[in-house]
């Protein structure tokens, strides 16, 4: 990594730069590469998002215990976005119970 001078896009004064995404201006404190920053945490979400479908993706060469590892797997991750839902609905519904009980 190299230093490099760039303008500050906080307060527009000359600062030293090294490349890095926590680097601070030196005049105002102030992060010099937020766009940088929030893109750089973007793209290792994306990362991780598509790690984790790649892993459950079945490859044609899969065995059928790998094969249904990763089916197991799925079902079960659908099962706890489902079980949420549920339980929204179920408080929902108590808490429309309750408002509908007299007194
Ligand atoms: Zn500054």
């Amino acid at each position: 990594m190299s230093v490099r001078e760039i303008k500050c896009p906080h307060c527009g004064k000359w600062t030293l730069w090294e490349g890095g995404l926590d680097d601070r201006c030196v005049n105002c404190n102030g992060f010099l590469e937020t766009h940088e920053f929030s893109r750089g945490v973007e793209r290792k979400a994306r990362q991780e998002a598509l790690k984790e479908s790649g892993f459950l993706y079945i490859r044609p060469g899969d065995g059928p215990v790998k094969r249904f590892l990763k089916r197991f797997i799925s079902a079960f991750r659908w099962l706890g976005i489902y079980l949420q839902v549920l339980f929204f609905i179920v408080v929902t519904i108590i808490i429309v119970l309750i408002s509908l009980i007299p007194g």
